[in-house]
């Protein structure tokens, strides 16, 4: 039988285990509980695709991210692993055949929207044999209360596991690190002695910086002009300032994009496609965007404001990087900064509203 190294060879062309990965599958192997904590790029992903191929039975994993459920769908079915996704963006036609291909046992690791597990899955699934093997909770900070991306649909996922014949095993993955994250993500999918594992947050590929310039605009152009045709976001704390400095920069001829919370779900797809397939390297952003995008090539993470706060910076800044090449984080320090965050704070405003074009509807 094919071991978890000669799966990490064969189809993802890998020949060694990154820190963590390989404590997680054989948790999951031994048919454990797993609650993993790891950085964003350290690998979450092959934590539970090694083990659905290596399991008698379907791997189902939750994801709150239609684009990003596609593009792992896509990347696993180029490796050659039968995987299919249900969400909104398919037609009926294209539902019903995966609903068939599911009760077929035609997959190996079936995609799942949170908002889709109560009626959008074969009834059939959890009595079939051999059912479901393993069930993963990915971005699993989304079923938290007190993380910056509460999902409630995230609630009911627990509800669903409780309702098959069969417990599966549960694995939970976030980069959210918190104490009070994680232990509100083990009561709340009620997770049974989980394995946990944290791994360090020390990414050595990443280069920080804090600058305080006078002048901002042109401490950015600076920055940008040393990295030109590279990769990178720009995170800015209002969408004001995301529009003033995606037209700047478009005017002086970068090929920049932006993303925000007021922008129709049309344009937010189609700039986040943009920058992800390099058509325009250059995304400025508020904090609506980027959860759970895998663009390896991101050289570097400029914040044009500062940040709500420590939680938040990081996971925004490691989104550089996750290809293992010398990246940069950049902040841009203004004290004005500091006050305008200190009113959003009091007056209990997030700073942007939640991307609703992540959300499934139904
Ligand atoms: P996460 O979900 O933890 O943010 P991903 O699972 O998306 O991270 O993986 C980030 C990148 O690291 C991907 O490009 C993936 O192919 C790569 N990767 C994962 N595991 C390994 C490994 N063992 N060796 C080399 N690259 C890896
Ligand atoms: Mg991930």
């Amino acid at each position: 039988m094919a071991d978890k190294r000669d799966i990490l060879k064969k189809y993802f062309g890998f020949s060694c285990f990154r820190r963590g990965q390989e404590e997680v599958i054989d948790a999951i192997l031994a048919g454990r509980d797993v609650l993993a904590v790891m950085p964003t790029g350290a690998g979450k992903s092959l934590c539970y695709q090694i083990p659905a191929l290596l399991l008698e039975g379907l791997t189902l994993v939750i994801s709150p991210l239609i684009s990003l459920m596609q593009d792992q769908v896509k990347a696993l079915q180029e490796a050659g692993i039968p995987s299919a996704f249900l969400n909104s963006s398919l037609s009926s036609g294209e539902y019903g055949k995966t609903m068939s291909g599911i009760l077929r046992g035609d997959y190996r690791i079936l995609y799942v929207a949170p908002e889709r597990l109560k009626r959008g899955l074969p009834p059939e699934l959890g009595e079939s044999q051999p059912g479901i093997a393993l069930v993963v909770i990915d971005e699993a900070h989304c079923v938290s209360q007190w993380g910056h991306d509460f999902r409630p649909s995230y609630l009911e996922i627990t509800g669903f596991i409780g309702e098959l014949n069969r417990r599966p095993r549960t694995a939970a993955f976030t980069a959210t690190a918190t104490p009070r994250v994680r232990e509100d993500i083990r009561r709340a999918l009620a997770l049974k002695e989980p394995f946990g594992l944290t791994t360090g947050f020390d990414r050595k590929n990443l280069y920080f910086e804090v600058q305080k310039p006078a002048d901002r605009f042109g401490a950015l152009w600076e920055c940008l002009t040393a990295r030109r045709g590279k990769s990178g976001i720009i995170y800015c704390s209002t969408r004001k300032t995301v529009e003033e400095l995606c037209g700047a920069l478009k005017a002086r001829g970068l090929r920049a994009t932006r993303y925000h919370g007021g922008l129709d779900d049309r344009e937010r797809r189609e700039n986040q496609n943009d920058f992800i397939h390099d058509r325009k390297p250059l995304m400025v952003a508020t904090n609506a965007f980027g959860m759970g995008i895998d663009k390896a090539n991101v050289s570097f993470v400029i914040h044009y404001n500062m940040p709500k706060n420590m939680e938040s910076y990081y996971q925004e800044a490691g989104r550089a990087g996750r290809n293992g090449e010398a990246a940069d984080c950049i902040l841009l320090y203004s004290p004005q900064d500091v006050r305008i965050n200190t009113f959003l704070i009091k007056n209990g405003q997030d700073g942007e509203v939640k991307n609703q074009a992540l959300i499934d509807h139904n």
